[in-house]
């Protein structure tokens, strides 16, 4: 409760809503209470003009200030994303690949590009850069981490060949195998290793390893990419 001074009776009041002051009194030393709806801004008593809006109750004068206010504030915003569209197309190259994420550094929504030369993405609005060579060996790293003691499908390379191999406990199966490197894993099964032997048929070398093919190369590519491993996750 409020104690306001209206109409030179005493009145108190109480927020129904924010925007709201409900006023109660005696008008003119008659013992009749009355309500009326106040202008919702601190300090103003003028009477609401009711024909704007239904939550927020102001007077004529504050609606107009408030449209003022709001439209200074959308014309700032503009100002400020132009600003932005702007700095953005002059670092980005015309030609340059556009990513539609938004930066991890500063959460820009689609500055992210990639200079297709060197493979660095960079954010355009900030100092964020990453090698994505180096990236993808990391993501690469932390999912072969995740894959210990589950069960997996791997890839694992031996100089031309690749092996794809079903295992409930990679650590144990990489110690007994000879290998160059494991390109990729997928978690599954027994049923998963049957798909890919089929699925790589034509490739095949021996029983279980297979020629690196360009389809065997893509297929480990996209296996291993930063957004397949997101989704992995
Ligand atoms: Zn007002
Ligand atoms: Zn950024």
């Amino acid at each position: 409760m409020v104690q306001l001074s209206v109409l030179g009776v005493g009145i108190s009041t109480e927020s129904a809503m924010p925007g709201y002051k409900v006023v109660r009194g005696r008008q003119m030393g008659a013992e009749r209470s009355y309500e009326r709806v106040i202008c919702g801004q601190p300090d103003c008593e003028v009477e609401a003009a009711d024909a704007f809006a239904s939550d927020v109750r102001l007077c004529v004068f504050h609606w107009q200030k408030a449209i003022r206010d709001f439209n200074v504030a959308t014309e700032t915003l503009r100002a400020v994303e132009f600003e932005r569209d702007r700095k953005v197309n002059e670092v980005v190259p015309a030609d340059a690949e556009r990513l539609k994420w938004s930066c991890p550094a500063c959460g820009e929504r689609g500055t992210l590009w990639v200079d297709g030369l060197v493979e660095v993405t960079r954010c355009a609005l900030c100092a964020y850069e990453r090698d994505e060579q180096e990236y993808r060996r990391r993501m690469t790293q932390s999912h072969l981490f995740r894959a210990f003691g589950k069960s997996v499908v791997y890839y694992v390379r031996f100089g031309a060949y690749v092996k794809i191999g079903y295992t409930g406990n990679l650590g144990r199966r990489l110690s007994d195998l000879a290998h160059d490197e494991v390109p990729a894993i997928e978690f599954g099964a027994r049923k998963l290793e049957k798909r890919r032997h089929g699925q790589f048929r034509a490739s095949r070398h021996t029983r279980e390893w297979f020629r690196m093919t360009p389809e065997l190369v893509d297929h480990i590519e996209e296996l291993m990419s930063p957004e397949a491993l997101q989704s992995a996750a």
